[in-house]
């Protein structure tokens, strides 16, 4: 249900913009501190990019080590824990499930490619999980199960992981704003037209809210919101597509996330499968093209043909928060301290956000926190869109 403005405290320790996956993992863990948190959402819980369907979880190419990379794969490995806390405390499923990947290998050269992927993984990774799943990834033969992918012609092998992790993004929003209420504010649509440097936003109606702090988590729309401010554009919207299907002829849940050349087929909990997506920077409408979802159910049902029957359940089109460097946007503005930027995580949020919020709360409360250089908003401001 809507909060209305007047309700919505006005000097809290903390006012969130933005009901995304990363505002509210900053809301948790906001609460989790003891700090006073409101949420503001122009719209309703889950509207942006978070809303979606897929929820990969899938490591980076673990070649070419770089902070970025062990950033993620940090996150990747704590996510874990932090859904299973989630989950006791709210009784309440994510999807969870560390289900791994296969990618089909097409050719000589990319049997090599994936082979020095599998040496850097030995390199990069941790031999096991948190929860002591072993990590590893192998270069296999045959495909680990007829049907899933099929044996594709031409294929000469298949990588495979034990790392990647599949979520049901809706089941995690609905957990985390199980978990942060009634503590925290979540006050659904309420737009936030204006930031100032000394971190009050005024919401369309014209409430002003004088926080300590104001994180700014409103996903590719941060970037028009912070522009007044900074005088430059710090990232871009990405556009995706991705369809939900259910198989007819038997269930998939289990069965790893299957990637090939930029298309996920993701077999979900409750039987579900979800196929993903596509990648548009120009774009007229951030609304579903139909022509898109044809071709990413052909493309799904190529690699697992037991999807040939599947009916269509669900077709989503969002637009993801694309950083102007190839990094997420994680700091204060530099001449505005109380602002803090969350946002820019484009493909890989999912995994992350826990670890982002933990240090947009850094910064919030002067507590330590090491960051890839890459995340700085600096970087960012001189990086070209
Ligand atoms: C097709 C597709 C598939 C994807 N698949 C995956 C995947 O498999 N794995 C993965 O990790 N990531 C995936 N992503 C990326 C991921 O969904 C996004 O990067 C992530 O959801 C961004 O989260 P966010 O919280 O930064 O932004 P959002 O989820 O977009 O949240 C921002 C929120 O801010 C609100 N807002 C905006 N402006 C204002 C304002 N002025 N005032 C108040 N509220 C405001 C919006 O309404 C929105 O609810 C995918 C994205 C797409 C489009």
């Amino acid at each position: 249900m809507a909060t209305h403005s007047t309700s919505i405290p006005a000097k809290p320790d903390l006012v969130i913009i933005g009901a995304g996956v990363v505002g509210l993992w900053c809301a948790l863990k906001a609460s989790r501190q003891g700090l006073s948190a409101v949420v503001v959402e122009k719209g309703r819980i889950g509207q942006g990019a978070s809303g979606g369907i897929l929820g990969a979880l899938m490591p980076h190419r673990p070649s070419g080590w770089t902070d970025t990379k062990a950033f993620q794969l940090a996150a990747l490995l704590s996510l874990e824990t932090e859904v299973t806390h989630l989950e006791a405390a709210t009784g309440l499923s994510c999807g969870y499930a560390r289900c791994g990947r296969v990618m089909p290998i097409g050719s000589q050269p990319n049997l090599i490619e994936h082979a020095r992927w599998q040496a850097g993984s030995q390199a990069a990774w941790p031999a096991a999980s948190p929860s002591g799943t072993a990590v590893s990834w192998n270069i296999l033969r045959d495909a680990p199960d007829p049907a899933w992918p099929a044996l594709k012609p031409g294929s000469v092998a298949y990588s495979s992981d034990t790392l990647s992790a599949r979520i049901n993004p809706r089941k995690l929003l609905a957990a985390l704003a199980a978990a942060i209420q009634p503590e925290v504010v979540i006050a659904e649509n309420s737009e936030v037209t204006s930031i100032f440097d000394n971190a009050e936003v005024v919401l369309t109606d014209g409430t002003r809210l004088a926080p300590g702090r104001v994180v700014v988590a409103a996903g590719h729309e941060s970037f028009g919101l912070l522009q007044p401010v900074l005088q430059r554009q710090l990232g871009w919207g990405v556009k995706g597509q991705a369809v939900l299907l259910r198989p007819r002829c038997r269930s998939f849940d289990g069965m790893p996330i299957i990637y090939h050349r930029g298309t996920y087929v993701i077999a979900h909990e409750d039987g579900m499968v979800a196929v993903g997506s596509t990648s548009q920077r120009n774009f007229t409408s951030p609304d579903v093209d139909e022509a898109v979802s044809q071709d990413l159910v052909q493309r799904a049902v190529e690699l697992c043909p037991g999807l040939a029957d599947a009916d269509i359940v669900e077709q989503w089109a969002g637009v993801r928060p694309r950083a102007a460097g190839r990094d997420p946007i994680l700091g204060t503005l530099p001449d505005a301290s109380r602002i803090i930027v969350a946002s820019g995580g484009f493909k890989i949020t999912l995994g992350i956000a826990h670890r982002m919020a933990d240090a947009a709360l850094a910064f919030a409360t002067g507590a330590p926190s090491e960051l890839p250089d890459g995340f700085a908003v600096q970087q960012h401001a001189l990086a070209t869109v």
